[in-house]
């Protein structure tokens, strides 16, 4: 500091001033903040590898769902990742886009050359470093003070060009506590706009992570000056619900990707965390900018794109969501839809209810169909129809086209 002008440290000041005030405006709001990275950690699922054109059209997806930021790439790692931003710059203008970079000033460099025809304001970098033992020891082969410098120095040397860092001890749910305050605070004070709590192998509860995030709160002593950021990996099955507890502990930044894709068990499902997120307004008392309406397109898209189907189950996405065989809630659903559905197909964009026919269809859902096909048919015929239907081979699907065909068959009779 002492090596600057007097109109230098005047700058930096108020520079410092007007990014304190927009963090303390995020946290006073209770904003949870949607940070995308689908096309960074979503792509590195095996096989999902998305060219720049379909990351761009992703990214124009995301960006009218109203994510907050994009995790667009890790310019150091690959031409094409750059090539990607660079064609999102000036399209894609809402969200923050960030490059991830190891905590080496040549990947600063090379996110700065991808991303510096964005504004300041809508550009950052997230850097990460192993901190738990097994990555010190077995990986890095440096000691925590060792950690600590390396965390001061790139993310000061981020901040000559960059005004939104992240940084992000990688394994921070298997480091020690105390010693990932330390790096929080050493990141915090050499500039850091937000801190990053990956849960890298996925193997936290909920319980615990929302006690982690109690304690970086309680223990980080400027964490007033960041933003807290979760990360959640779904090897337990619990992406999900470990990011909502971190929400309910005051997290301001959930990290998630489309269709939960990501390496091993994948990430956090976007689509998830927003609509318990909406379902629940009661319980989180958080705001958040996502348009639930723009989800089911969304996951269809993304679904598409990388070639990476979507189970049939999936919650939002999945092809039977809305799709129901069983009579007595085919009945209910024809009555009033919300007697077996947590919300409406609308609600995110989905195209409606599907009646399927099968063995276990009742007699409404089957006359209700053969009314939408404008087949007229007797009561006496309907049961007949439903016979036939219960005579099909086990796992037969009842499209119109066999409906058709059935009725057909019956006024030969
Ligand atoms: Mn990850």
């Amino acid at each position: 500091m002492s090596g600057l002008s007097l109109i230098q440290r005047l700058q930096n000041r108020v520079r410092n001033a007007a990014r304190d005030a927009v963090i303390s405006h995020h946290k006073r709001s209770r904003a949870v903040l949607f940070s995308d990275t689908t096309l960074r950690d979503g792509e590195q699922m095996p096989g999902a590898t998305l060219d720049p054109e379909q990351k761009l059209q992703i990214a124009l997806a995301l960006e009218a769902a109203g994510v907050h930021s994009l995790d667009a790439g890790f310019p150091a790692s690959s031409e094409a990742d750059v090539e990607a931003i660079r064609r999102m710059i000036g399209v894609v203008k809402k969200p923050v886009l960030t490059a991830l970079c190891r905590t080496l000033p040549s990947d600063i460099d090379a996110a700065e050359r991808a991303l510096n025809g964005n504004p300041m304001h809508k550009r950052g970098v997230s850097l990460f470093c192993g901190t738990s033992p097994i990555h010190r020891t077995e990986k890095l082969n440096k000691s925590k003070t060792e950690i600590l410098k390396i965390i001061a120095e790139s993310v000061e040397y981020a901040a000559k060009t960059f005004r939104i860092i992240a940084f992000s001890p990688e394994d921070a749910s298997r480091t020690e506590m105390n010693f990932l305050c330390e790096c929080y605070r050493e990141a915090i004070d050499a500039g850091a706009t937000t801190i990053g709590f990956p849960d890298t192998v996925g193997v936290l509860t909920p319980e615990k992570a929302a006690d982690c995030i109690k304690a970086i709160q309680d223990s980080v002593p400027n964490i007033d000056r960041a933003l807290l950021a979760v990360h959640f990996h779904n090897d337990l099955g619990l992406a999900v619900a470990n990011t909502l507890a971190c929400i309910q502990e005051g997290a301001n930044v959930v990290q998630c990707t489309v269709n939960g894709i990501g390496e091993r068990a994948g990430n956090a499902a976007l689509e998830e965390v927003v609509m318990a997120l909406s379902l629940h307004p009661d319980q989180y008392q958080r705001t958040f900018r996502m348009d639930t309406t723009k989800l089911s397109p969304l996951c269809r898209l993304v679904a598409d794109l990388t070639s990476v189907s979507i189970s049939r189950m999936k919650p939002i996405g999945g092809d039977n969501i809305f799709a129901t065989e069983a009579g007595i809630h085919q009945d209910g659903l024809l009555k009033n839809p919300d007697t077996y559905l947590p919300f409406r197909p609308e609600k995110v964009g989905a195209e409606g209810i599907q009646l399927v026919l099968g063995r276990h269809s009742g007699r409404n859902a089957v006359s209700h169909r053969l009314a939408q096909l404008q087949l007229s048919v007797s009561d006496g015929a309907v049961g007949q129809v439903m016979e036939l239907i219960k005579q099909q081979p086990r796992g037969t699907v009842v499209d119109d086209r066999l409906l058709m065909t059935l009725v057909d068959g019956l006024a030969d009779d």
